[in-house]
């Protein structure tokens, strides 16, 4: 579709370019071409997440990622003006790619139906400038915080209860990060969920939080300035959250404070892109490829993240192979088929060239594509991109 050509008009004591953004320019420090140019990822679709969208696609922000798992519920509808009444059934993170498209065409905007824990790989972090988060849980932000510091990206998180919530920012190498503002109940109430989620049980009451389209408007703008701010190199949130009180109006900053002992702060020191697909390399190609680069054949590969290697039965002892993510097996899957005894999950999470899966691709270990491996060879460390499975992932539109 082409556009008019722009008029010219005079504001002021300047002429200036009449277009869809030329009310931005009227601010300072404004760049418009620093947006076009910014690789955006947005991780959740809900209430949050439409407002994030519908935002970065008015403000002319040109290159998005949207990830969210879940299909539309009428529920929704009350939250998420991105969805209309006919997108009830429909994948939230294409109906999202649908309306965006008709807000900016010249935005490219690249749906993935994904878990970000269980099936993204951190290529996705990688390519990104920014991720801008809309969830409802402590275990996806937590995962998506150690991601943003393994890739050094900066990530802002938005939270919403009632008609209150915060918007806030952390910056890859600089403390306090999210992890650092966990207390005790938080830590437990993520361990319950971790633990019953190596074998996913049906009962789950999450994504029922009171919201309204008020409160995720209020925090969603918020979360979005900051990101401008931050692509702007302006002053941001970073380390500390915005607090918005719906009912008395005692919004506030909030300041945290840093965690010495804590597990996400942890960078790539070098991070090596192959062109390989993953479905193109085995586990043991990697691993002598990675002790090539140290000269040593003693290397270790680790996985970005835990996978069910097998579930075996106490009473029969039957074993059956699995590579799958972690939480991907159903309760009852979890059963032994002969005797029904509930079967013991057997993780792993690395490779030193002795297991027996060595000889697998890449593909077939239950890890995303696009993503990261990690080869240690004592103390030192060496990152892999899988950098094959880039456009698999996300898509011509987006690379070209
Ligand atoms: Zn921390
Ligand atoms: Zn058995």
């Amino acid at each position: 579709m082409r556009m008019k050509p722009p008029a010219s008009v005079r504001i002021g004591d300047e002429d200036v370019q009449e277009d869809r953004f030329s009310r931005f320019r009227l601010i300072p420090w404004w760049d418009q071409k620093k947006l076009q140019a910014a690789r955006v990822l947005v991780i959740g679709a809900g209430a949050l997440g439409n407002e994030i969208l519908k935002n970065l696609a008015l403000l002319g922000f040109e290159q998005i990622v949207v990830v969210d798992l879940d299909r539309i519920e009428e529920s929704n509808l009350s939250r998420t003006i991105l969805f209309s009444r006919e997108d009830v059934g429909a994948f939230k993170a294409d109906a999202a790619w649908r309306s965006l498209k008709r807000i900016s065409p010249e935005a490219r905007v690249r749906p993935l139906v994904a878990n970000v824990v269980q099936s993204c790989g951190l290529g996705l972090f990688a390519w990104s400038d920014v991720i801008i988060a809309g969830l409802d849980n402590r275990e996806a932000r937590l995962w998506i915080n150690r991601c943003a510091w393994k890739m050094n990206r900066p990530w802002i998180d938005g939270a919403i209860e009632g008609i209150n919530g915060v918007a806030r920012v952390f910056v890859a190498g600089s403390t306090p990060c999210y992890e650092c503002t966990l207390g005790e109940t938080d830590w437990k109430l993520l361990e319950q969920r971790m633990s019953c989620n190596l074998l996913l049980r049906e009962a789950d009451t999450e994504g029922k939080v009171a919201t309204t389209p008020t409160i995720s408007s209020v925090i969603a703008g918020i979360e979005v300035q900051e990101a401008v701010k931050l692509l702007h190199g302006m002053p941001t949130l970073s380390g500390s959250g915005f607090v918005f009180e719906g009912l008395h109006h005692t919004s506030y900053k909030v300041e945290y404070t840093a965690n010495p002992d804590c597990m996400s702060h942890f960078t790539f020191s070098e991070i090596v892109e192959l062109p390989q697909k993953s479905s193109e390399l085995t586990l043991e190609d990697l691993r002598r490829r990675g002790g090539e680069d140290s000269g040593t054949d003693d290397a270790v590969v680790e996985f970005s993240r835990d996978i069910v290697h097998e579930l075996e039965c106490p009473q029969c002892g039957a074993r059956e192979e699995q590579f799958v993510p972690v939480g991907s097996i159903r309760y009852e899957k979890g059963r032994c088929p002969r005797d029904g005894r509930m079967r013991v999950v057997k993780t792993i999470h690395s490779y030193s060239g002795r297991e027996s899966f060595g000889a697998r691709t890449l593909d077939r270990l239950g890890l995303p594509q696009y993503d990261v491996f990690n080869v240690r060879v004592n103390e030192i460390e060496k990152a892999y991109l899988i950098g094959g499975d880039k456009i698999a992932v996300l898509g011509a539109e987006l690379l070209s």
